[in-house]
């Protein structure tokens, strides 16, 4: 590989490093948040397991069970930041069972292999997750949690796979898709805004919002979504140095562009995704080390 090669994957590795900053910033942030979850969870746990241990007459370990279910799902979600190697294939099953995935046919995995290789090509430092499947869903999209990776059938079956999967890498690479998993251990249960009325009940609904962990991530998820935003932006680019840009903005054209939506204030919603027309328009301009393919 040449000098300017060389620079252009640092350069492509450091922007993909530099995703760390901000999102472990939120993370703090957030995780500081949970803590009112974990003292509500307490709260609810210590009253529940007193009145049991009451009518029971069992001796039930009141304060270690009520710390426990306060601060396991923190500590759950710390220990995928702090020691992946332990969280990473307990989330990444978990996720595939959730997926309804199912392990790779020859065929699908030969088209996987197959643009491994071609990505391995530009950057020799690219390695195939541990841990990826494949979810039985004709559209061409794919998905990175933890430290697995998700590939739908439609999309091994399409010219796309080698752009779509340098994308993806990209997100396994960096801190994405270990703060995905990490974040996503903070809820215990998805929960709706509690509605002021029935007022009676207001406060008991509060209490739950606060307790499975939901209040917190309601209040950071306008950062949280503008930094993903981001961050789709930032694997965008890596799969460009990879010489993927056109094949990317390709795939995008095919399967997002057609789905796109005005959405009220983007900028500041809790949109997940960039709109995709500039991405595409980004991903086909000329840069710095990009040799385009399609
Ligand atoms: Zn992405």
């Amino acid at each position: 590989m040449s000098d300017a090669s060389k620079g252009v994957l640092a350069t492509a590795r450091g922007a993909l490093r530099a995703g760390l900053g901000p999102g472990m910033l939120l993370y703090s942030a957030t995780l500081a948040g949970e803590l009112s979850a974990a003292l509500a969870r307490w709260l609810i746990a210590a009253v529940v397991l007193n009145v049991a241990a009451w009518i029971t007459g069992w001796p039930i370990p009141v304060q270690a069970l009520a710390l426990a279910v306060a601060f396991g799902p923190l500590a759950a979600s710390l220990l995928c930041l702090i020691c992946p190697p332990l969280m990473d294939p307990i989330a990444g099953r978990w996720w595939e069972m959730s997926c309804g995935g199912r392990p790779p046919e020859p065929d699908e995995r030969e088209a996987f292999e197959r643009a491994i290789a071609q990505l391995r090509a530009t950057d020799p430092s690219v390695r195939a997750p541990r841990h990826w499947f494949v979810a039985e869903d004709s559209r061409r999209n794919a998905a990175a949690y933890a430290a697995s990776l998700r590939l739908d059938r439609g999309l091994l079956e399409s010219p796309y796979v080698a752009p779509v999967l340098a994308h993806e890498l990209a997100h396994l690479r960096s801190s994405d898709a270990r703060l995905t998993s990490a974040l996503n251990l903070l809820l215990l249960s998805p929960m709706d805004t509690p509605a002021i009325r029935p007022l009676r009940s207001l406060a008991l609904r509060g209490l739950l919002w606060v307790a499975c962990g939901q209040a917190a991530l309601w209040l950071t998820a306008n950062a949280w979504e503008m930094y993903w935003r981001s961050r789709e932006l930032a694997a965008d680019e890596y799969a460009a140095r990879l010489g993927l840009g056109f094949g990317l903005a390709s795939a995008l054209e095919a399967d997002a562009l057609p789905h796109e939506q005005p959405i009220a204030r983007m900028r500041f919603s809790r949109a997940t995704h960039p709109y995709t027309k500039p991405r595409i328009v980004k991903l086909r301009a000329p840069g710095p080390g990009r040799s385009e393919r399609e």
